[in-house]
């Protein structure tokens, strides 16, 4: 009856969490006492990010015997390998986020950057992404029992001069939200009256740095914004546009098979994308790109896709745990080494996941497969009980306390002696015994003109496909793949739009 449902739903709101982080921070953080920090009988278990890697621990960890706390700048989570989608209005960019809050609402968000881990005590010194009334960011500390690093990275310049300044990476929504209003502001630039024709060359030059699956699909699907939408408008234009993709190797999309980067060459052939490889850029400026082979290239719009540097609080860890030197090359802190489980070696009760880790004797590829896999063993390793005790490839696996009903479960642990480190010394432990195992499921690019290259893995083969077949799939898999209904009626709706009514070519 309508009575029934007024009063479980009455029920469900009382019953819901405060999401109010703020509620549990209470004073008396920092060294002087006068900072906050967070008050929980439960343990906790920090996750730093809410990428790829934390959103997939939020939806499975159990939060009624974990207080489970996100910390991340940005409070959403991005479905990234649409975003080049969103740079020239094929989908709109709100289409592609998850707020964290709806991710799972007993999880606490703060949206702050994590500054530093202070190893020992086991808290993370957190600082908030925006200022208060009087200017000043609040600082707060989160002690944690277990830390999980999943803070992905940054685009990686290469310290090459005026990347920085002049060009547009393609990370995260800001940079696509900036690079369509720039693409259109060329157009409108260039057809002001009196612009000289060889003005005309430059500013409707887009050059694409990074012949990797972000810069190949940008690429692709800005020759389709051109030819299919910016043509219409500015016809007069069209003979002064050239996009030009760069690629310091020499072939481009080496993830996939020759054959397979012939095929995305010759769809760019076609759709008039010029291809350089073996061109390392050494310095832009406001309008000229310099190659290492002397030639300076005008440009309008740069779009730099060349790869990724670690984050500074990585960094910053790799430096602070001695066993992690052997692992970063060069002796220049990259990645966090973890062992098997996904402990950090070295560090006690720290996972790290996604982009920011390695697996030491497994490379991986940094993508969005990988780090969502990741994130959902950590989330069961958790749910079980599970401590991940100090990381390492020479130390026990990470373990639980024996009692009969975990040995029911099917943990694939085995009955350990006693804990080495004193830590509970004289409790039997049930080990850990099963390592993470990545699942390869296959990789997508697109190409552009509703084309696309699709590697489907399979028990005992694997499906190669190209073309329009492929795009096929490739639509099909990130539908599939958003985490809910409301974004895959939305993307489908975006689609649709971009098909019947042409992209919004709305300078805003
Ligand atoms: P991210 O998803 O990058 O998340 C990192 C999180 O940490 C963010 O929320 C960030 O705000 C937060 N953070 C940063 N610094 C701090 C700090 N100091 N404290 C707290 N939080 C912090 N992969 C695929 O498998 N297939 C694809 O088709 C594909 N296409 C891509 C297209 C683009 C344009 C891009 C950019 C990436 C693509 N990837 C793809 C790669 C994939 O997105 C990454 O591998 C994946 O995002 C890694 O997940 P993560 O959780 O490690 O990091």
């Amino acid at each position: 009856s309508a009575e029934d449902i007024g009063r479980h739903l009455n029920r469900a709101v009382k019953e819901l969490p405060s999401t109010k982080a703020l509620d549990k921070l209470v004073k008396g953080g920092g060294k002087d006492g006068q900072g906050l920090r967070l008050q929980s009988e439960k343990p906790v278990v920090l996750l730093l990010g809410a990428g790829w890697g934390a959103h997939s621990i939020m939806k499975v960890i159990d939060t009624d015997t974990y207080e489970v706390v996100c910390v991340s700048p940005r409070n959403y989570f991005l479905f990234t390998p649409m975003l080049p989608s969103t740079a020239v209005g094929t989908v709109e960019f709100r289409s592609l986020l998850e707020p964290v809050r709806t991710a799972n609402p007993f999880v606490d968000y703060l949206e702050a950057n994590c500054d530093r881990i202070d190893l020992e005590n086991k808290v993370a010194y957190c600082t908030s992404k925006n200022a208060y009334l009087d200017g000043r960011r609040p600082k707060f500390e989160v002690p944690y029992d277990i830390l999980v690093v999943a803070v992905g990275e940054q685009p990686a310049t290469f310290g090459t001069p005026g990347v920085k300044e002049h060009c547009f990476f393609m990370k995260e929504i800001p940079d696509s939200v900036g690079l369509r209003q720039r693409i259109q502001q060329q157009f409108e630039l260039a057809a002001l009256p009196g612009t000289a024709e060889e003005d005309l060359e430059q500013v409707l030059h887009f050059v694409v740095v990074g012949g990797g699956p972000t810069g190949v699909e940008f690429a692709g699907t800005l020759s389709d914004f051109l030819r299919e939408d910016l043509k219409k408008k500015y016809p007069e234009l069209m003979k002064h546009v050239r996009v030009t993709l760069l690629n310091s190797a020499q072939t481009i999309l080496n993830q996939f098979d020759s054959k397979m980067q012939q095929h995305a060459l010759d769809n760019f052939k076609r759709v008039g994308v010029e291809v350089r490889t073996g061109v390392r850029v050494t310095e832009v400026t406001k309008d000229t790109i310099m190659l290492k082979n002397g030639e300076q290239l005008k440009y309008g719009v740069c779009v730099w896709s060349a790869g990724n540097a670690p984050r500074p609080l990585v960094q910053q860890l790799a430096e602070q745990i001695p066993e992690q030197a052997q692992f970063q090359p060069g002796g220049k802190p990259s990645k966090l080494a973890v062992d098997p489980f996904l402990r950090v070696v070295g560090a006690r009760d720290m996972i790290a996941i996604g982009d920011c880790s390695l697996m030491v004797g497994d490379r991986l590829p940094a993508t969005a497969q990988v780090a969502g896999q990741q994130g959902a063993y950590v989330a069961h390793m958790v749910n079980r009980g599970y401590l991940p005790l100090l990381g390492g490839l020479d130390q026990p696996p990470p373990c639980k306390p024996v009692d009969a009903a975990a040995l029911a479960t099917d943990n694939v642990g085995t009955m350990g002696s006693t804990l080495e480190d004193g830590e509970g010394e004289g409790a039997a432990l049930l080990y850990y015994k099963k390592p993470f195992q990545f699942l390869n499921l296959g990789m997508l690019a697109y190409v552009g003109d509703d084309r696309a290259l699709t590697e489907i893995m399979l028990p005992f083969t694997k499906i190669k496909l190209s073309g329009q077949f492929a795009y096929l799939v490739w639509k099909s898999v990130y539908i599939t793949k958003q985490v809910s209904f409301r974004n895959r009626v939305l993307i489908l709706f975006d689609w649709l739009k971009a098909q019947v009514f042409g992209r919004d070519l709305s300078n805003f």
